[in-house]
């Protein structure tokens, strides 16, 4: 079967490649983006080169229903942009074209080179590319990608994959291999490291050994990604519907720390348990509601991450004398403005993540107007939510949470003999938490 539909001619001294036609890798064109089909006929038309390539072949191959498509070109950006009436040209650390078809936005780059001499190319002490803007041929493209499952070229004219570095065989094998030389590929950008955790948790396939190999040995180079880069990459790694199943990679090649130093310290304890099982509880919660189609803030994720540090600080605080709510102010703000050297949480988050932290003592309170002014927050939901997760990890007893279901859905009698039902919240948040009262000085 193979030698009937697989085609393999050697192209250069050092580079072969892999034809794989239709009848081999069965990609339905019905399957692919019509504004992706549409750019690489018009650039193919103009004389270009042009493939769809990226995750969504690999999705495709994989059986999986692709995220969008990217197009790769020997057309230079301005040559690109000349050809469509809405194109816009990004400038980031690699310039690349927006082509907008209709409803869609389809993310078209030239072909990149790999010039080591080049003036244009540049890494820093670490081996890091911090410029990288050569143009090459698919053959240089295709060797500067990160894994091989991720560098196949689907041409749609005449239905083939190309393949220069062996991904097709490795998806084949359900393999992630980094190509060219490991530590050499991380050390140019160490983000790669989290791609292919991302990788194993989003596809379920397995990491070959040389691969691996590097990871927990270079998993410090990620301090020197820049916190606002991590912040979107701690996104697509942890909200995009299989967190539950990426953070244990994150774990175990020892990538936490240089993220979640913190978290990752406290992760150690052996009383930590419930705080790994909050935050693996969020991630189960983020992964159910996309995968429903619901919205999901990075916030709440973020607040259970960093729940740990808080609480333990708001413990010690409370501890050498400050009273409970001073105490966990100054631990929601130490917390955040530590983090921030390492992941950049914007604003509008931060201020969610606090308020999310800040309700978990205001939902302690349920005397007199409390429960409804607290039952008024804009935030409620999330303070409430995360209470029960809170509660569910057995880090804290006591039923507070159903307390609040009820009050929730009470009428105004029942919500009245919810509130008598409680005679003191501090007699009652100590029967609650016996370890903090004994760490208490009052
Ligand atoms: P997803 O389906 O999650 O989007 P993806 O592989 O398409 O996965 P993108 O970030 O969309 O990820 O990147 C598109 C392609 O660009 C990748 O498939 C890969 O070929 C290349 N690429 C992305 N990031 C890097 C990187 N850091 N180093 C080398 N190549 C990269
Ligand atoms: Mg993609």
């Amino acid at each position: 079967m193979f030698s009937v539909f697989k085609k393999k001619s050697s192209q250069s001294a050092h580079i072969f490649k892999d034809v794989v036609t239709q009848e081999y890798h069965g990609i339905n064109q019905r399957d692919l983006s019509h504004g992706s089909l549409r750019v690489i006929e018009v650039l193919q038309h103009a004389g270009f080169e042009a493939y769809l390539v990226g995750g969504g072949i690999r999705d495709l191959l994989l059986g999986k229903h692709p995220k969008d498509f990217d197009v790769a070109t020997s057309a230079k950006p301005v040559e690109i942009q000349k050809l469509f009436r809405k194109a816009r040209i990004i400038g980031r650390r690699f310039q690349i074209v927006h082509v907008r078809m209709g409803p869609e936005i389809i993310e078209v780059t030239t072909f990149r080179g790999s010039a080591e001499n080049s003036h244009l190319q540049r890494a820093n002490a670490s081996g890091m590319l911090v410029r990288d803007n050569v143009f090459g041929s698919v053959e240089d493209d295709a060797v500067r990608r990160d894994f091989t499952m991720n560098a196949l070229y689907y041409d749609p004219s005449n239905h083939e994959v190309l393949d220069f570095v062996g991904g097709y065989d490795d998806l084949e094998d359900g393999l992630i291999r980094i190509i060219g030389d490991p530590e050499t590929r991380y050390r140019e950008d160490p983000v790669r490291m989290l791609r292919a955790v991302r990788f194993v948790g989003k596809l379920g396939l397995q990491l070959e050994a040389d691969t691996a190999e590097p990871l927990r040995r270079l998993a410090p180079l990620l301090r020197d990604v820049s916190p606002s880069r991590l912040f979107d990459e701690i996104l697509k790694l942890l909200q995009a519907g299989h967190g539950q199943a990426t953070f244990p990679e994150l774990v175990k090649y020892d990538l936490l720390r240089p993220l979640f130093p913190q978290t990752e310290a406290l992760f150690g304890e052996a009383d930590d348990l419930h705080h790994q099982h909050l935050i693996d509880l969020a991630l189960l919660n983020t992964d159910k509601r996309l995968n429903e189609g619901k919205s999901v803030t990075p916030a709440f994720l973020y607040a259970a991450l960093h729940w740990p540090k808080v609480q333990h600080r708001w413990e010690e605080l409370q501890a050498e004398g400050h009273g409970r709510a001073p105490a966990l102010a100054i631990a929601c703000s130490e917390t955040l403005d530590f983090n921030q050297q390492f992941i950049a949480i914007p604003k509008r988050f931060s201020v969610t993540i606090r308020e999310i932290w800040e309700l978990q003592m205001k939902l302690e309170k349920r005397h007199g107007r409390r429960p409804d002014s607290t039952l008024e927050h804009p935030r409620f939901r999330a303070g409430y939510d995360f209470l029960l997760l809170r509660e569910l990890s057995g880090e804290i007893q006591g039923g507070l949470g159903e307390w609040w279901t009820q009050y929730q859905i009470a009428d105004d009698a029942l919500r009245r003999d919810l509130i008598a039902s409680v005679k003191d919240d501090q007699d009652e948040l100590k029967a609650r938490c016996p370890r903090r009262r004994s760490k208490r000085r009052d």
